[in-house]
C-alpha cells in the first residue's frame, strides 16, 4: 500500500523505517532541502530503547551518544557561582536512558531505512482530499499523488494537521515558555555554564559537536510569524537583555546574528488531540502529540508512534478507521505520561522566582554533597 508522510525528522524517519519494514511504498516529502539540523542532545529513553532495539539502531545510538561532561558551575545574576550542576544526577547512563544530538540521530534513523523508500525535499502538501478511496495530494511543486494514508510528522506547526483536522490554535497549548538555541562561534573561550535570574536561564553546554548556546525564558504567548527569524532574534535580544553579567553580551551578539549556524527558536508547547487520526489521515510527533522540551520525551514519543501506528494499520490491513480504536488505546496511556513529565522540568530548569531560584540551588549544593560523601 502507498504511504505519505510530511516531514523527516524523528518522527517521520521512524516511520518511514516502519512502513517501509512491513513492505509499503513509502514516500517522505519535506520542507528543508535535506534534513533539518540543529538542536541540543535529545533523550532515547522508556519505551523507544525497545522501539530502537527492534528497528536494529541501539548499538549505534550507544556508539553516537554525547558523554555527560564534567559538573558545570550554576551562576547568579551578577555572574558569581552559587551552585553546581552535575547532569549525571538527572541522567541515569544505564541502557534505559541515551542522549545524543538530533543531527546524529536522524543520520542514524536514515541509515536505517529500507531501500525503495522516496524521499522528495523542498516540497509541502498543498490540498488534502480524503475519501474512502485513499487520499488524493496536492503538494506545492504542482505535482499531485494519491496514497491509502497519510502521516504528518511535521513538528508542533504541523501542515497536515492544519489541512486535514484545523488550525494550530485548536490543538497547540502553549507551556509559558520559550527556548532558543545556536552553535556559538570560534575565536573566543566559552565558559561552561549556566545563569539564572527569575524567569531566565543562559547555559553554555558542550552538545557533542561543540559549545551551544541556550536560552529558556517563561513568558506568556508571544504572537509573532513562527517562521520569521528576524522576529525571533528580536525577541531573543529583548529576553537577554536583561542580564549583563557573565558572557551574556557575547550570547546576545551570537543569537541575533542573521549568520549564526545551528540558530533554533520556539515556543515551548504542548499539543492535545482527542484523536490522532481522522479517515486515512494520521499525526505523529509534535504535530500529534508534542510533549514539550521540559519532558525530555519528546524523540521518544516520537519514535514510539511511528512503530506504534505503522504495526497497528498494518495489523488492520491498512484500514485506518478500522485500527484506530487499537491505535488509540496502544498509544493514549503513555502520551498521557510523558506530557505530564514536563510539569516536573520546568521548576528545575527555569525557577519561576528568587525564592524558587534559591531553593533549587540549595537543592544542587545539597546532591553536590551527597554525591560528593
Ligand atoms: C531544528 C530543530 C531543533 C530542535 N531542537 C530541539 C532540542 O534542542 N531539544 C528538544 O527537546 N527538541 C528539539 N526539537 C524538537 C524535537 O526534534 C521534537 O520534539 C521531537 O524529536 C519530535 O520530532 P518530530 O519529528 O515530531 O518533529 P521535528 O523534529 O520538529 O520535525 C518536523 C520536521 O517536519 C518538517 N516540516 C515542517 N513543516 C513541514 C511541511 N509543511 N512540509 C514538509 N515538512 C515539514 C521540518 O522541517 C522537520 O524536519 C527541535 C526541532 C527542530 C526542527
Amino acid at each position: 500500500m502507498d504511504v505519505l508522510i510530511s516531514g523527516a525528522s524523528m518522527a517521520g524517519l521512524s516511520a518511514a523505517y516502519w512502513f517501509a519494514h512491513f513492505g509499503h511504498q513509502v514516500t517522505v516529502i519535506e520542507r528543508s532541502d535535506g534534513l533539518r539540523p540543529g538542536g541540543a542532545p535529545i533523550d532515547v529513553r522508556g519505551r523507544a530503547i525497545g522501539t530502537a532495539q527492534r528497528m536494529g539502531i541501539l548499538a549505534h545510538i550507544d556508539a553516537q551518544k554525547v558523554r555527560i561532561l564534567e559538573p558545570a558551575p550554576v551562576l547568579d545574576s551578577t555572574g558569581a557561582q552559587v551552585a553546581t550542576l552535575d547532569l549525571r544526577w538527572f541522567a541515569n547512563e544505564t541502557d534505559e536512558d541515551t542522549e545524543i544530538t538530533r543531527d546524529r540521530l536522524n543520520q542514524i534513523l536514515l541509515a536505517a531505512i529500507p531501500k525503495g523508500v522516496e524521499f522528495r525535499f523542498m516540497t509541502s502538501i498543498a490540498l488534502i482530499a480524503d475519501g474512502a478511496a485513499g487520499v488524493d495530494v496536492a503538494f506545492t511543486d504542482a505535482s499531485t499523488g494519491h496514497y491509502d494514508l497519510v502521516v504528518g510528522a511535521d513538528g508542533l506547526h504541523s501542515n497536515v494537521r492544519k489541512l486535514a483536522f484545523g488550525p494550530e490554535k485548536d490543538y497547540v497549548r502553549h507551556f509559558g515558555h520559550y527556548v532558543a538555541l545556536v552553535d556559538l562561534p570560534n575565536g573566543r573561550e566559552w565558559q561552561r555554564g549556566m545563569l539564572n535570574v527569575p524567569g531566565l536561564t543562559i547555559a553554555v553546554r558542550d552538545a557533542g559537536d561543540g559549545p551551544q548556546g541556550m536560552m529558556l525564558v517563561a513568558s506568556g504567548e508571544v504572537d509573532y510569524d513562527y517562521r520569521d527569524l528576524n522576529a525571533q532574534r528580536r525577541m531573543i535580544g529583548d529576553f537577554l537583555s536583561r542580564v549583563d553579567a557573565w558572557q551574556v553580551p557575547a550570547l546576545r551578539a551570537a543569537f541575533t546574528d542573521p549568520a549564526a549556524k545551528g540558530f533554533y527558536f520556539d515556543s515551548v508547547s504542548q499539543t492535545h488531540m482527542p484523536r490522532w487520526t481522522r479517515g486515512n489521515v494520521a499525526v505523529i510527533g509534535d504535530a500529534g502529540h508534542c510533549a514539550a522540551l521540559l519532558s525530555g520525551m519528546g524523540t521518544t514519543l516520537a519514535m514510539v508512534a511511528a512503530e506504534t501506528l505503522a504495526t497497528t494499520w498494518t495489523e488492520y490491513g491498512g484500514n485506518m478507521q478500522a485500527a484506530s480504536p487499537t491505535y488509540h488505546e496502544r498509544l493514549r496511556p503513555y502520551v498521557d505520561q510523558c506530557q505530564a513529565f514536563a510539569h516536573e522540568g520546568a521548576p528545575i530548569m527555569v525557577p519561576p522566582t528568587q525564592e524558587a531560584l534559591d531553593a533549587r540551588n540549595a537543592t544542587f549544593r545539597a546532591y553536590a554533597a551527597k554525591f560528593a560523601g
